[in-house]
Order: structure tokens, then C-alpha cells, then sequence
């Protein structure tokens, strides 16, 4: 699975004389067309191979092109591709090979360029959301960064409490409690602090907040707006005993929950911009043709719903059913699932795609899109 880390080194790697190979391959649902992946790949690699014989590129760098298909190649034949798709970047004269698996379709396409094209990678990462876990008591934090299937211990740090006053009396005492919770009140803001700047460095876009259902209110007060903005809300744990992954599924059931929150508001955004009369495509016939003319901004798909359509190979027209395309009239390619050709070409065209798994009325629909200009009228399908 793709790193934040290997995502921002792709997208920092430029190398100016010898290319960079970018190609990405869709792993189709159904075990047959599995099995046709390296032949796939194979047809990506001929696209380029003119470049890797032209005699008119310096030796070296018709080599290092050569080593790059051969790797890749060699890469897309291991018997380990699940659905979704492949991404592959390779500049063997620097050392540069990355194979990337998505959990999602994307176009099948190959770039020679001086940069790694990431964009379709960037995209289909857009729906995971980077999520900063705190633990917290009066005096001590732990911080975590989740994403994708990655944990990641980010902080940890104490501050002091003078002694436990629990067993103390009198004046004493009280002196004691006041001082420690001056302490409690400092150890907070500076909580509050490090989240904000984790934040403000755009490290995270979603946080959870656990600890004792008596302290964590207290802490709560020292969040700033935008920080309570991010909040999806605080679970119950206890610093000495919560481990990693009690921490992790906690805050997993919190951001769940915010998503299919999210969800159901996209949807309903939608359905009322339609409503409105303002461009919109509700269900999968329109939105199949909003993406056929890149037409479509905001694109929303019920999770795990597969339909078997067309696709012209062409011109990129989508449709349900069709012998040949209407917009072209050269044959079209069957699939499986029209839905993911779908989705591939909203990422492809700059769009943004949310796979929605809340109950909606989106279940009836299949899809929707809000539309950057209004749907041209239909040209069949
Ligand atoms: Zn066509």
C-alpha cells in the first residue's frame, strides 16, 4: 500500500536527462482478467519501447529506459495483484522503482517525463484521511499519526506533577491540587499547542482526543476553533493500560463515523444542488455521460456496487449498454464494471471522487455528480 512518505518522494524526484517512467495498470474484479495483467503492463511497456530503440538518445539513457520496462515487467508477472490498480515508477540510472498498489482503478497509462506522474496516485489517495490521535491525562500525552494501514508514534512527553495530592490534607493539600492544577493547565495548552502546529503544517485533517471521561472536557477547552473544527470526537482510555491498537481502533470508530457523516452530507448536497436546478447528474446513466464529456467535479459512487457497461476505447465514452459508440461509432470494449471506468475517468480528468458506504439514497441511485457545466443532451446508451 502507498506511503505519504513514498508520495512526497515521487513528487519531489526530477531527474533532467534521463527519463522517468510512470505507468499505471487497473487489476480487473474477476480472477480471468487478473491472470491478464503482465499482458496488460506488456501493451503499456510497447507504447514506449520507440523511445527506449531510438538511436537518436544517447546510449545510456536508451539503457536505463530499457532496464525500467524490463523491471516493471518483471514486477507486473509476480502472481500478487489484487483489484484496484498498479502504479509503477522507474529511473534505473537513479536508482528510482516503486511499485504501488491502489486500492481503486485508474486509467491504464505510461509517461516519459522528467517527473514521476503521481496525479492519478494523488487522487486515488484523496479519500483516506490523515488522522493525529492524542492520548492525554493531566500530565502526560502521546500522539499518534494514522493513515492508510500505517501507525505512527509522533510524540510523547510528560510534565511533572509536583506529587499526587490524593492522599494529602489539610492546607497542604489544597496548595498542592491548585499548584498541580496550574501544571494540568500549562501540560494542556502545550498539548493544544503541538496539535496546532502539527495541523498548521497540513500533517493532519482529522483528530481524535481519548483519555478519562473526567479529564478529557478539561483538555477540550484548550483546542482552538480550527483544531475543534477537526475534531471528530474523544474516546475513552487510560494512559497506562491503552495500547497502540486499542488507541487506533478507537480513533478508527470515530473517523468511521465522521466519514459516513460526511458522506451523507455530500449526497444530500448533491440531491438539493439537483433539486435547484444547478448542474448535477443523479444516477449512473447522467453520471456515466457527465464522465464521458468531463463533465463531472465531485463525483459520488455507492461503495462495492458493480455494473457491467461499455466503453469506447476511442473517445472515452461510457454507457451502460451499446454495440457501437454513439459519439464515435467504432466498436466498444465490454466491462465489468462500467462504475470503475467511471471513477477512473472523473480521477483522470481532475475530478474528485468519494465512494459513499453510508445508507444514502445514493444505494438507489448508484451514483451522482455535481457538474462543472450542464450536461449536454445525451448521446445515447
Ligand atoms: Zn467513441
Amino acid at each position: 500500500m502507498i506511503t505519504q512518505e513514498t508520495l512526497n518522494r515521487l513528487r519531489h524526484f526530477e531527474e533532467p536527462r534521463f527519463p522517468v517512467l510512470s505507468a499505471y495498470a487497473r487489476v480487473d474484479l474477476d480472477p480471468p482478467a487478473q491472470k491478464e495483467f503482465p499482458a496488460r503492463v506488456g501493451d503499456l511497456l510497447d507504447r514506449i519501447r520507440p523511445a527506449a530503440d531510438d538511436a537518436s538518445l544517447e546510449h545510456d539513457v536508451r539503457m536505463s529506459l530499457r532496464e525500467d520496462m524490463a523491471r516493471i515487467a518483471e514486477a507486473a508477472a509476480v502472481d500478487h495483484h489484487k483489484p484496484g490498480a498498479y502504479a509503477y515508477f522507474a529511473c534505473g540510472a537513479r536508482d528510482l522503482f516503486e511499485e504501488v498498489a491502489l486500492p481503486h482503478p485508474v486509467r491504464d497509462r505510461i509517461t516519459l517525463d522528467t517527473t514521476p506522474w503521481t496525479r492519478p496516485l494523488g487522487a486515488s489517495l484523496d479519500e483516506y484521511r490523515r488522522t493525529c490521535a492524542v492520548l492525554v491525562d493531566k500530565s502526560r500525552a502521546r500522539v499518534w499519526e494514522f493513515y492508510l494501514d500505517e501507525m505512527r508514534e509522533i510524540e510523547t512527553f510528560r510534565d511533572p506533577l509536583l506529587r499526587d495530592a490524593s492522599y494529602a490534607t489539610g492546607r497542604g493539600a489544597d496548595r498542592l491540587r491548585n499548584k498541580n492544577d496550574e501544571i494540568s493547565k500549562h501540560h494542556y495548552r502545550r498539548v493544544a499547542e503541538l496539535l496546532a502546529d502539527l495541523f498548521r503544517r497540513g500533517e493532519f485533517e482529522l483528530l481524535a482526543v481519548g483519555g478519562h471521561a473526567y479529564e478529557a472536557p478539561a483538555f477540550l477547552e484548550f483546542l482552538s476553533p480550527d483544531l475543534r473544527a477537526r475534531l471528530v470526537g474523544t474516546f475513552s482510555a487510560d494512559m497506562d493500560t491503552a495500547t497502540p491498537a486499542d488507541v487506533r481502533a478507537s480513533a478508527g470508530e470515530l473517523v468511521d463515523a465522521h466519514q459516513r457523516e460526511e458522506e451523507r452530507r455530500l449526497v444530500d448536497a448533491c440531491l438539493e444542488r439537483a433539486a435547484a436546478g444547478r448542474p448535477a447528474a443523479i444516477g449512473l446513466r447522467d453520471s456515466l455521460w457527465a464522465g464521458s464529456v468531463a463533465a463531472a467535479r465531485d463525483l459520488l459512487v455507492q461503495e462495492g456496487d458493480v455494473v457491467p457497461g461499455v466503453v469506447c476505447e476511442e473517445d472515452g465514452w461510457l454507457g451502460l449498454s451499446a454495440e457501437a459508440c454513439p459519439l464515435c461509432g467504432e466498436g466498444v470494449r465490454r466491462t465489468p464494471d462500467v462504475v470503475d471506468e467511471l471513477v477512473a475517468a472523473v480521477i483522470d480528468e481532475g475530478g474528485s471522487v468519494q465512494h459513499v458506504r453510508a445508507d444514502t439514497p445514493l444505494r438507489e441511485h448508484v451514483a451522482a455528480a455535481t457538474l462543472r457545466f450542464p450536461l449536454p443532451a445525451p448521446a445515447g446508451g
